[in-house]
């Protein structure tokens, strides 16, 4: 349902900095402006490379005076055509456009290999790495470059909820033996974000059946995740063993000479000059990840559209400035942090905290804890669990599927969850 909604809507044109969209129905409207607004106006700035806002609107006889006649179109993102309609690639997600260091380099190579031997180097490819470091754009390289380097190869490239949605209307829609068909024709099948398939067991079940078809008929499946195989949550065994049969790649923030390196690429790309010092002073400032130095060229090339003037160092001092929500966020926390944070709050000891007392008055704050530890810092689960007095893997997940699943039914649990993340400086999304 939610799919046909994108399908449907219209872009107006641009007026006052906002893109704006219409939409049929009311519902849609809402949605969207609910659940989907940030994401849009994130894309419309990094697609046009200007600070644009994204304006819903549900009527199209406009009240404002829309500044572009023609419809918006954001030229970068190719909908690749044929068989596959449905993939939505960025050109510039390319291996030319990516830049390799340290930390990304076996994953660099392993993309290389696979795009350019696929089912021969390693099969499957599994990605993972924190937010915002390039597995989407190593996934998509695959994709792009397999294709041009040979016309007749069906690739398939899809996130891991677009596998989910497709799965579940061909449920409903009675249409399951299309979907397998479908999916199983596929000589490369490149799936983001599978760890997604995270306490989905229907769909487990499936994509365990197609990725062995595919498989044991030679083909070549890539996978990107958040963690490594063993360490996604409420993932059935046979499919870890499976995610970790080929190559395990993790990519590693970048180091200072790569994020300087990036900003210059990026810089290009977005034909925008920025000066030596400000990359500098940018990569020196910004360094969790990709996303964070992008927000900054935004801004940065906002700020210089604004003034009229050329980006400088001024410029991007008052862009970095506390405040702009760039430096700030999202801001790295320590276990520590979080321990003391839930020792407060809740007013339990630390040392409770990490003994091994089962009081519900102790348990509950220890799990909420861990579920700030796991959502917030990039330890793994056994590393949390060693934090959190020497706890196994097992437990630190379960607490986790705990908090989950009280969240949505639980009002004081949910503020709980938003205060704690507030005094912690932590975006709560
Ligand atoms: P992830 O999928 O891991 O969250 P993305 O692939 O979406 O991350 O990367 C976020 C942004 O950072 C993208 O614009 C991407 O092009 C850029 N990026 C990440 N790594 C590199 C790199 N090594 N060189 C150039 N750009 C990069
Ligand atoms: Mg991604």
């Amino acid at each position: 349902m939610c799919r046909k909604w994108f399908e449907d809507i219209d872009v107006l044109g641009i007026s006052n900095g906002s893109i704006v969209i219409y939409l049929e129905e009311d519902v849609q409207l809402n949605y969207l402006e609910r659940k989907c607004k940030n994401q849009f106006v994130e894309a419309a700035q990094i697609i046009t490379g200007h600070l644009l806002g994204v304006h819903f609107v549900n009527t199209r006889e406009l009240d404002f005076q829309v500044t572009s006649p023609q419809p918006f179109n954001p030229s970068g993102y190719v909908i690749a055509d044929g068989a596959f309609g449905d993939m939505l690639i960025s050109p510039d997600y390319s291996f030319d456009n990516f830049i390799v260091g340290p930390g990304n380099q076996l994953a660099h190579a392993a993309a290389i290999a696979v795009s350019q031997k696929p089912a021969q180097a390693y099969n499957p490819l599994f990605i993972h790495s924190g937010v915002g470091l390039g597995k989407t754009h190593l996934l998509q390289a695959i994709c792009q470059t397999a294709m041009q380097s040979n016309d007749s190869m069906k690739v398939y490239y899809v996130s891991c909820n677009g596998f989910l949605t497709q799965f579940l209307e061909s449920v409903q829609a009675g249409e399951m033996s299309d979907f397998r068909h479908k999916f199983r024709a596929f000589d490369m099948l490149i799936i983001d974000d599978i760890h997604d398939l995270s306490n989905r067991e229907q769909t487990q079940e499936e994509f365990f059946h197609t990725f062995n078809t595919l498989f044991q008929s030679g083909r070549q499946v890539v996978l990107s995740s958040d963690a490594p195989p063993n360490e996604i949550p409420h993932l059935e065994d046979r499919l870890i063993s499976r995610f970790s049969c080929g190559l395990v790649a993790g990519i590693d923030p970048p180091g200072f000479e790569t994020r300087v390196a990036i900003i210059k690429k990026k810089a290009a790309l977005r034909h925008i000059d920025i000066p030596d010092e400000v990359s500098n002073y940018i990569a020196a400032r910004l360094d969790q990840n990709i996303r964070q130095l992008e927000g900054a060229m935004t801004k940065l090339q906002g700020l210089s559209l604004l003034d009229g003037s050329p980006i400088d160092l001024a410029m991007a001092k008052t862009a970095l400035s506390s405040g702009s929500g760039l430096k700030d966020a999202p801001k790295h926390v320590s276990i520590q942090d979080i321990l003391d944070a839930i020792s407060d709050f809740y007013d339990v000891k630390l040392i409770d905290l990490l003994s091994k007392r089962r009081n519900k008055s102790i348990t509950m704050p220890r799990q909420v804890g861990m579920w700030l530890a796991r959502r917030h810092t990039r330890f793994s689960l056994e590393e949390i669990g060693g934090y959190f007095g020497g706890r196994d893997h097992t437990t630190v997940m379960h607490a986790i599927k705990s908090v989950d699943s009280k969240i949505t039914l639980n009002d004081q649990l949910d503020q709980d969850l938003t205060r704690l993340q507030g005094r912690l400086s932590l975006d709560k999304d």
